[in-house]
């Protein structure tokens, strides 16, 4: 068991990672190697101490080489599920199992919402996870909500096991092409289905008739992957130390409210590691 799980690679998540290393703690590390999206897409930064002037890309490489030269290793896992154990918590991270004493969501902020049904239907019909799941819907009829290029391999994962792939992608310049993938660029607007979802409704009306929905995105809500977590307004609610109301459950950057600023973020990335720290060595 790890003493900390990390999920994000952003500012908040690499500053919480450099503490805990240099604490000798255990941690797994979440996120993709790409750190932060949002920081490489920076045109300027002006508002962060000891690097003047500096672009996105430029922050952003030096947060990639100082990670390199700290040893640190980032699993690129997109965690779907998080359950409260006695002990700690219990990861489920592209079909793998993690279990850590604590975790920090250093997870950003969530863009883009839920679509309605979508949370109702999650595990009956709705998917976040390829990997763990694709193989449900071998030669059935499925459609893929795509937020980012990064989830394009998993598109194509899931065209050689369904008969049939409606994709909805949600950015720009897909890429994404194949026989049996049929590209709608259109909004869902509900997600039907009782027991199990059977159907979406899109922008112009229409129905479609479909088996599963998978939903590729950089981020989940964190109330979706952990039941019980307080949030408020769409985020998490968490006091001085950067603790949550759950044991051992800490948060930092973006996904605790603004101001959204890397400053911030690392900031307390650096509190809720050290939040961690004195967890652990309070045998709580
Ligand atoms: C265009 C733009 C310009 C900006 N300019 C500035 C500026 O000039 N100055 C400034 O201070 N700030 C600026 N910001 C804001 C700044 O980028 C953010 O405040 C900062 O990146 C927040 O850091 P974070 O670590 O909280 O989250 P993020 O940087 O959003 O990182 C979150 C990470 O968590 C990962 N993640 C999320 N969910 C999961 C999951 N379930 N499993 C695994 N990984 C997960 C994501 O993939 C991502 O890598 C700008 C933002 C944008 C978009």
């Amino acid at each position: 068991m790890f003493d900390c799980a990390i999920i994000g690679t952003g500012p908040a998540g690499l500053s919480a990672a450099l503490n805990l290393k240099l604490h000798n703690k255990s941690f797994v590390w979440f996120g993709s190697k790409t750190m932060s999206d949002k920081v490489r897409r920076s045109e300027q930064i002006a508002n962060y101490p000891g690097a003047a002037l500096v672009s996105g890309e430029e922050l952003h490489s030096s947060f990639v080489r100082q990670a390199q030269q700290m040893e640190l290793t980032i699993t690129d896992k997109m965690v779907s599920q998080i359950m409260d154990g006695k002990d700690g918590y219990t990861l489920l991270a592209d079909n793998e199992i993690f279990d850590a004493r604590t975790i920090i969501f250093a997870t950003g902020v969530v863009t883009s919402r839920t679509i309605p049904g979508e949370e109702a239907l999650l595990g009956r019909g709705v998917s976040y996870c390829a990997t763990c799941d694709g193989f449900l819907y071998r030669d059935k009829t499925i459609g893929v909500v795509c937020y980012a290029s990064r989830f394009e391999h998993e598109i194509q994962y899931l065209a050689q096991l369904a008969q049939k792939v409606y994709l909805f992608p949600y950015y720009k310049d897909c890429g994404v092409s194949g026989d049996n993938i049929c590209v709608l660029r259109q909004k869902i607007e509900r997600i039907q289905g009782e027991q199990r979802l059977t159907s979406l409704t899109l922008g112009d009306g229409t129905r479609l008739p479909l088996d599963g929905l998978f939903c590729m995105r950089d981020a989940i809500a964190p109330s979706t992957l952990l039941h019980g977590i307080g949030m408020e307004a769409g985020q998490i609610v968490v006091d001085r130390t950067m603790a949550t109301n759950l044991a051992g459950c800490f948060a930092a950057g973006d996904c605790t409210g603004g101001p959204y600023q890397i400053a911030k973020a690392v900031g307390e990335g650096n509190v809720a590691a050290h939040s961690v720290i004195a967890y652990l060595a309070a045998g709580q």
